[in-house]
């Protein structure tokens, strides 16, 4: 690729979406009392060096302070999966809001019963616990396998992201120590004292950390999905369950963004066998929650140490939130799960992004581009490295932060949203064929650009 033509396209996209997006530009300027312009700082992330301004949003499509309506495969990187604001949810919730009341109240809602039971359904897992985040869920998740296990550490696999888990900022170095992430924000301790991190794929490694017995749980995407997408190797997933058996660790899968899989997420479409579940983002049609999951033996273990250690679970320990499990995310994901990410609608999201890795892939062939697209179910993400990578530091060494800019300014210059970290694109319910079209050739089109 000619490093100077992809030079120029970028700054005329670059002074594009200066041009068009003016009032945005004035929103972000005039928020003198946002630290870093933006409510949260990774709002600051979107390609242009500022965000569109948000005037709404309704099922796949958005709409910015300037007029334009975008069409939205970011999805709020999946915490609109269902859409935005999918009508069955927004009554849902207005009944809860208005009709009923009753939004905090420390009080469980008969929701919460059914919502655990359809998510034991779906996972196969059947005691279940609610947060506000997946990064709630999986923190408490890690606590609670420490404390079944008593065992300190816990391994994830490198350049994994689970939410701002603290133990989880870890990178496997090449001679295979841990250390501490590039850009870790001012850890409270050093997380190489609390987790062993190695490479995704690298069974070797997994074995010899496993059989120290100091690893209490294997915190894991079924596939990872937040340094592009990473997919395990055949026999992977039955090799990892099986050093956890042998080594008695837990296996906690992170399903929050791989839950476009399926209506089960990788875990129902690929036959796994997690010990604890965790998830967030889209299950409540995004109003705020996050779920972790446990086998009902797990469960009986935690609350036989929790008996014996006189851990407090309830107040104080470590584990819990006062807005957790309210009754307002509980009819919102009661809504989202019977009526929107349904069977069906999985079905016909996994036919449109089939579609769209098909034109991605011609796109790059035609012009060939030494990259690859990989799809999880409804997800889809176009990496810059031919083959796929295998692990996250492969993944990593794909990285190419100018490329990004100027295939996300192509596209939101011309009326399409993508993930503003790496390249993702996710389906919804409402996504069209016309939508996944309008990809298709806006793609080709920035690709055709580059190569000249
Ligand atoms: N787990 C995974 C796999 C994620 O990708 C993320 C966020 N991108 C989280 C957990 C954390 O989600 P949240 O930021 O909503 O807590």
């Amino acid at each position: 690729m000619d490093r100077d033509r992809l030079s120029r396209l970028l700054t005329s996209e670059r002074a594009a979406h200066l041009e068009r997006n003016p009032t945005s530009l004035a929103q972000f300027l005039a928020a003198e009392h946002l630290f870093t312009g933006v409510p949260m700082t990774w709002m600051a992330n979107w390609a242009g060096s500022f965000p569109l301004g948000l005037t709404g949003a309704r099922g796949n499509r958005v709409t910015d302070v300037d007029g334009h309506t975008y069409v939205d495969f970011a999805l709020g990187d999946t915490g609109a999966m269902a859409g935005h604001s999918p009508p069955s949810v927004v009554e849902a919730v207005g009944r809860r809001i208005d009709t009923l009341g009753g939004i905090t109240t420390m009080l469980p809602s008969s929701d919460a019963e059914w919502v655990a039971a359809e998510l034991s359904r779906r996972f196969g897992v059947s005691q279940w616990s609610f947060a506000l985040s997946a990064t709630d869920a999986n923190r408490w998740a890690l606590r609670l396998a420490r404390l079944a296990t008593g065992r300190p550490k816990i391994l994830v696999f490198s350049y994994c992201y689970h939410g701002s888990v603290d133990e989880t900022f870890v990178v496997a170095e090449a001679d295979g120590t841990t250390r501490s992430r590039p850009g870790n924000v001012a850890p409270a301790v050093d997380p190489a004292t609390t987790t062993v991190a190695v490479e995704f794929n690298d069974l070797e490694a997994v074995a010899r950390a496993l059989k120290t017995g100091e690893i209490a749980a294997v915190l894991t995407e079924p596939a990872l999905t937040n340094i592009g997408i990473v997919t395990p190797d055949p026999g992977f997933h039955d090799a990892l369950r099986a050093l956890c058996d042998q080594t008695g660790t837990l296996l906690i899968i992170d399903e929050t963004h791989t839950f476009s899989a399926g209506p089960g997420g990788c875990t129902a479409a690929w036959g796994l066998a997690p010990d604890i579940v965790t998830l967030g983002k889209s299950i409540a049609g995004g109003i705020p929650i996050g779920a972790f999951g446990m086998r009902a033996d797990v469960a009986g273990r935690i609350l036989g140490q929790i008996a014996e250690q006189h851990a407090d679970i309830e107040d104080v320990g470590g584990i819990g939130g006062t807005l957790a499990g309210n009754a307002l995310s509980m009819a919102a994901a009661r809504a989202t799960l019977s009526h929107v990410l349904t069977d069906q609608a999985f079905t016909r999201m996994e036919v449109l992004a089939s579609k769209l890795v098909g034109e991605a892939t011609a796109t790059i062939e035609r012009h060939g581009m030494p990259w690859t697209v990989t799809r999880l179910g409804a997800r889809a993400e176009y990496r810059f490295c031919s083959p796929a990578p295998r692990n996250g530091s492969e993944s990593n060494a794909a990285d190419d932060p100018d490329l990004d800019e100027y295939l996300h300014l192509y596209l939101s210059n011309r009326d399409v949203l993508i993930t503003p970290f790496h390249n993702m694109v996710l389906m919804c319910p409402t996504t069209t064929v016309d939508d996944v079209s309008t990809h298709g050739r806006l793609f080709e089109e920035a690709v055709a650009s580059l190569a000249g």
